[in-house]
């Protein structure tokens, strides 16, 4: 990349400029002196000299969308995992080199000033960063996309790993203040909570509700800048945090009650104080319930007054507004219309349901029965009571509907309700958001196929073209652009920097595959990249790996869906291999983990332990020769993604066939010119149909095959018995071979794996994952045959951009325009 500067850059992106300001926030908005100023110091002098370069985009783009009287889309979540924002605006702005040089002249260490931002993790994994790659892509390509969700003042928890095992320690994001976020203290809405309802007839004799409700919150807005790719567009990302309402403060500090008044304060200001941390899990807790009608009352109250600014014909309200429901836990947000409409705004029941599923879309992000929403009636009953009596009006209409098209299917009517019967009466969300919606949409093919024909059949049978796939993607921006300069460089070296906004375009770099030059510089950007790692591992773990050996990735949530398991069975089968036949040709391998487990999933966090003690026996064994190590990088987050990734040399995407919706890390890791090693699952089925099976190691049973096998009766210890290395790593396992100190300590992951069925097959397809390791140790064997599959997978990617996927949602499902 040359390092001249853009002579027809705007003035405040000229060299000049960035250096006068650079200077001046040190002094003016930090209050310090070059002399005394901190590496943090220059952070924040940095981000404010980036930040002013948004803001007139920001207010243009803002004040376009109006003169349009544009579409708007606000796409609702519980989650945002940014991670830094410094870098991102600095590339899409474009004035890279200006801030590098500038950097230089001030004598400040850019690569030491970047660290120094906490990542915003107000996300889990792949839900969370799904909606982070979004608004980077509706801003790409000038779409009115609106994030909003929640300001948690602890976000993701950091992950250390003390004696092998997880510690969760706060993340208190916050601490030095958040340089991206712009306070609206005027932008408050109240929120309310808890009551009762009042029935009513007024002077037309038409009934009415009036919900007397006991608990109040203020909704406090933080609007953070979005630039897309140029920054001709800049989105907004609003953000809500609750503080206490001044009405609530006085009733006690009238009573002459100060403290418990300041007390009081800080509960109603818990809403939102941190994020759960449970990934594909629901946590039916009160709290949770309470965040979530938080944030979607406040958005709902924000877009009717947007709304309400320039129209006054609720009935335009689809036309004007179209809201993204990410996964079910806004979706209370269906019933909160209703009750805007009907009970504040006096709208007939019929009108106000039509605008409002004409209005809501939902995406649905898992088919595992432990991560779908319900919630106690009685908890809703006592928290948002007139929601209960909308959701069964609701419920009520739509039975009808069934009963009227199915007559005397009482078990469908069953099924199908909103209202489950059958645990002690909960809410089911998913069927609510379902109902309330005009579109549904799964996220990868096989997981939209399989919505369809198993957990909500009846609904694709009762609203035939409701349900639909949209397939994830990731933003190259954050994936190629910024955590790989390296190869996004030789990349547009070769095709130009068109693949930034046109991801289709890497498809040219399949003509260079086997050009031997071409294939030189690929390595030698992998290689520097291994290098990195290396490093990083050397420095966090005291652990020396080779850089020539093949870097084995499995970073993800650590569930036992995810089968971060087998691959350990693989690791054991390796080291035994390698004990037992010292001769033995091995290709040296370095297998890196990364994820956290939700701090009250035992049997995650039991693998994680697992996982290091097998580190702890396996570094330390002579007998390895450096053919094999592993490590465990503590706290993955967007950050630590961006330093793995890009030295990936195998991605594991092994989830057992049919438990994973999508997966994002397959496409970031393919991206990079990782080989992936995985089941037919999720997007990799895509992803295979885009890179061609050739150069995608596929293995394990398919979706069906498990459906089949589970059903005809399945019994991991025939297959603990008919393999000798299996159940030699298994016995291991359970004898304490990794944990001499605590002999049964893995008994449970034995058992979990034998006698308690072996819920995710991992014995089923250990077989066919060794022999697929066993092909990746042939390929590996052979640089320039890797090198060109790895080639084909990066060129291969076009498909998987969040651009492609956004523009989907717009015209499928959202009825939205960029407006340029
Ligand atoms: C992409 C991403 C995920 C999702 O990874 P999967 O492999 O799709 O589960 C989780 N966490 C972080 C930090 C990510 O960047």
């Amino acid at each position: 990349m040359p390092q001249t500067h853009n002579e027809h850059a705007p003035l405040n992106l000229s060299l000049n400029s960035v250096k006068q300001s650079l200077t001046n926030h040190l002094i003016f908005s930090i209050g310090k002196d070059p002399i005394t100023a901190t590496d943090r110091d220059w952070f924040f002098t940095l981000a404010n000299v980036v930040r002013d370069r948004l803001i007139e985009g920001w207010m243009e783009t803002m004040r376009r969308y109006y003169e349009n009287d544009a579409k708007r889309v606000y796409y609702l979540s519980m989650e945002f995992l940014i991670g830094r924002s410094l870098m991102n605006s600095v590339l899409n702005i474009g004035f890279i080199d200006e801030v590098k040089q500038a950097c230089i002249d001030a004598g400040v260490e850019l690569d030491r000033v970047t660290e120094l931002e906490f990542d915003a993790a107000l996300g889990n994994g792949g839900l969370g960063r799904l909606a982070a790659c979004f608004l980077d892509s509706m801003a790409t390509i000038g779409l009115p996309g609106y994030g909003m969700g929640i300001r948690y003042e602890y976000g993701m928890f950091n992950q250390k790993i003390e004696n092998g095992w997880q510690v969760e320690h706060p993340d208190n994001w916050l601490r030095y203040g958040n340089p991206w976020e712009f306070p609206r203290p005027e932008v408050l809405y109240p929120v309310k909570f808890g009551g009762r309802v009042v029935e009513y007839r007024n002077e037309h004799g038409r009934m009415h509700h009036h919900w007397m409700e006991d608990d109040e919150v203020m909704a406090m807005a933080y609007d953070t800048p979005t630039p897309g790719f140029g920054a001709k567009t800049v989105n907004n990302m609003r953000l809500w945090s609750a503080k206490a309402s001044r009405d609530f403060d006085l009733k006690y500090f009238n009573e002459g009650n100060y403290i418990k008044a300041v007390e009081d304060k800080n509960e109603s200001e818990n809403l939102s104080k941190v994020l759960y941390p449970d990934d594909t899990t629901a946590m039916g807790r009160e709290l949770r319930l309470k965040q979530q009608y938080f944030f979607v009352s406040a958005s709902l109250q924000d877009i009717i007054y947007r709304f309400l600014k320039h129209h006054s014909d609720f009935g335009e309200l689809p036309d004007k507004v179209a809201i993204q429901l990410n996964d079910t836990h806004p979706s209370i947000a269906i019933p909160e219309l209703m009750r805007l409409l009907v009970d504040n705004h006096d709208l007939e029941w019929d009108r106000a349901w039509d605008i409002t599923s004409r209005t809501f879309a939902y995406t649905n992000h898992t088919l595992m029965p432990e991560a779908l929403e319900t919630w106690p009636v009685s908890l809703f009953e006592a928290i948002l009571p007139r929601h209960l009596q909308i959701i069964y009006e609701i419920n009520q209409r739509f039975l009808q509907g069934v009963m009227h098209r199915f007559p005397g299917d009482t078990e469908l009517l069953r099924r199908m309700s909103i209202i489950d019967e059958s645990r002690g009466r909960r809410v089911r969300m998913a069927h609510l958001a379902i109902v309330g919606s005009h579109h549904v949409n799964g996220v990868a093919q096989i997981h939209s196929d399989l919505m369809k024909t198993t957990i909500f059949a009846d609904f694709e049978r009762y609203y035939p073209g409701k349900l639909t796939n949209i397939t994830n993607g990731i933003t190259p921006r954050l994936w190629l652009n910024q955590a790989n300069p390296g190869l996004a460089q030789l990349a547009t070296r070769h095709i130009g920097k068109g693949w930034i906004t046109d991801l289709g375009k890497l498809r040219q770099l399949s003509a260079l595959a086997d050009d031997s030059g071409f294939q030189a510089e690929f390595r030698a950007v992998k290689r520097a990249n291994k290098e990195k790692l290396a490093a990083i591992l050397a420095h966090k773990l005291r652990l020396d790996v080779n850089p020539d050996s093949l870097f084995d990735v499995h970073v993800k949530r650590i569930h036992e869906y995810k089968r971060q398991l087998l691959n350990v069975l693989h690791v054991i089968t390796l080291y035994n291999r390698i004990r037992s036949n010292p001769a033995l040709e091995v290709v040296p391998r370095t297998v890196i983990f990364g994820g956290k487990a939700a701090p009250g999933y035992a049997m995650a966090k039991l693998t994680i332990k697992l996982i290091n003690d097998v580190a702890d026996i396996v570094n330390h064994d002579p007998a390895t020769r450096g053919l094999l190590k592993v490590a465990f990088l503590p706290n993955y987050d967007v950050s630590t993604a961006s330093e793995i990734i890009p030295a990936a040399d195998l991605s594991q995407q092994i989830s057992t066939a049919g438990t994973e919706a999508s997966g994002t890390g397959n496409m970031k890791l393919a991206l990079n010119g990782a080989l992936t090693i995985g089941t037919l699952d999720g997007a990799n089925i895509e992803m295979k149909e885009e890179v061609g099976a050739e150069n995608i190691f596929i293995f394990g049973l398919t979706a069906e095959e498990v459906a089949r096998t589970k059903n005809d009766g399945y019994d991991p210890w025939s297959h603990y018995h008919a393999n000798s290395e299996l159940k030699w790593a298994l016995d291991m396992i359970a004898s304490g071979y990794f944990s001499p100190d605590q002999a049964d300590r893995f008994l449970p992951i034995f058992n979990n794996l034998t006698r308690d069925g072996d819920h995710y097959l991992l014995l089923a397809d250990y077989n066919t994952y060794i022999a697929a390791q066993e092909r990746v140790d042939s390929l590996y064997r052979h640089p320039e045959q890797w090198t060109r599959c790895a080639i084909l997978n990066v060129a291969g990617m076009g498909k998987f951009s969040s651009d492609r996927t956004i523009g989907e949602y717009a015209s499928k499902i959202w009825g939205a325009r960029p407006v340029l």
